[in-house]
């Protein structure tokens, strides 16, 4: 009778313990905070075939204009994200890339955008499995795989959130759940020739940023305000543009390196539009909002 009560007593010890340390964990979805120069640092991965490698490298030295040191790649989008950060009044974000990896997948000749995501996400499909490894051991919160020039089919694409037309994966949540999400696809070409801009738009991607409202009309996932911005209602014509966010297409305006933000002006234009409006644009304020929850993907110690 005794031991049956130890036993018991025992074995509901144990049964509370592990649910101590069960909701413990739960709960534990530890925040990063903001680095030394009181921004959150969001950490980038880069992969490469052997070909987009050769080809961004070739890129980078066409764009040189004829300087002794050519950038990195990575100095390239640090330094788009600081001056569209800077541009776009987002003060505490910054993107920093931690590591590149050169895969020896090939891209096969023709694969659809969302296939080629799906083989960069995916951890058991035999294509780019080490990335998952590389990118936990170097705790980069987002992966972007730059593609080769030729068999990308366009110019890029997220797995989350994806663009129009498919199911939103928990976009409209934003949770460090979604690190499984964070993989991007860019197109080496439209990544790294001048006014391109892809990185900076599959990742603001993965930042919640939705694209302008006629290409994606989606309202309150997760603000009614996450849209890029699109300018092209000049009577004159000389001022037309679209924010980095803002999606693509034959004929559209050219992209500027801003985030929509009705409180900054280009060429005297507003940049978005307030947020209590039907047809809010504020992809600064969204970013502002997701990138603590974003750097956290991967926690550094
Ligand atoms: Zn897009």
């Amino acid at each position: 009778m005794e031991t049956k009560n130890i036993n018991l007593y025992i074995g509901s010890l144990v049964v509370a313990l592990a649910l101590i340390v069960f909701s413990t964990s739960l709960m534990a979805q530890k925040l990063e905070s903001k680095n030394s120069q009181g921004k959150y640092e969001i950490d980038i991965l880069f992969v490469y075939t052997a070909k987009s490698k050769q080809d961004s490298h070739n890129l980078s030295k066409a764009n040189s204009n004829g300087h002794r040191r050519v950038q990195s790649d990575g100095e390239v989008l640090e330094q788009q994200a600081r001056q569209s950060f800077e541009n776009s009044q987002i003060s505490d974000v910054e993107l920093r890339v931690v590591g590149e990896h050169v895969t020896d997948f090939v891209v096969p000749a023709g694969i659809s955008k969302n296939a080629l995501t799906d083989l960069v996400k995916s951890k058991d499909d035999g294509a780019m499995d080490e990335i998952h490894d590389i990118r936990d051991s170097l705790k980069a919160d987002l992966v972007v795989f730059i593609g080769p020039n030729g068999p990308t089919p366009s110019c890029g694409d997220v797995n989350f959130p994806p663009d129009l037309g498919t199911p939103d994966l928990g976009f409209e949540e934003v949770s460090t759940n979604n690190a499984v999400h964070a993989f991007a696809v860019a197109h080496v070409i439209c990544a790294f020739s001048p006014g391109g801009y892809s990185m900076l738009h599959e990742i603001g991607h993965l930042l919640h940023v939705r694209h302008h409202r006629a290409s994606d009309g989606t309202r309150g996932q997760p603000f009614n305000f996450n849209h890029g911005f699109l300018f092209d209602r000049d009577a004159s014509q000389k001022t037309r543009f679209r924010t980095l966010a803002a999606g693509g297409g034959k004929g559209l305006p050219p992209r500027i390196l801003y985030w929509s933000n009705p409180e900054v002006r280009y060429q005297n234009v507003p940049t978005g539009i307030p947020e209590a409006n039907n047809d809010a644009a504020n992809a600064a304020n969204t970013i502002r909002l997701t990138a603590q929850t974003i750097a956290s993907y991967r926690v550094k110690p």
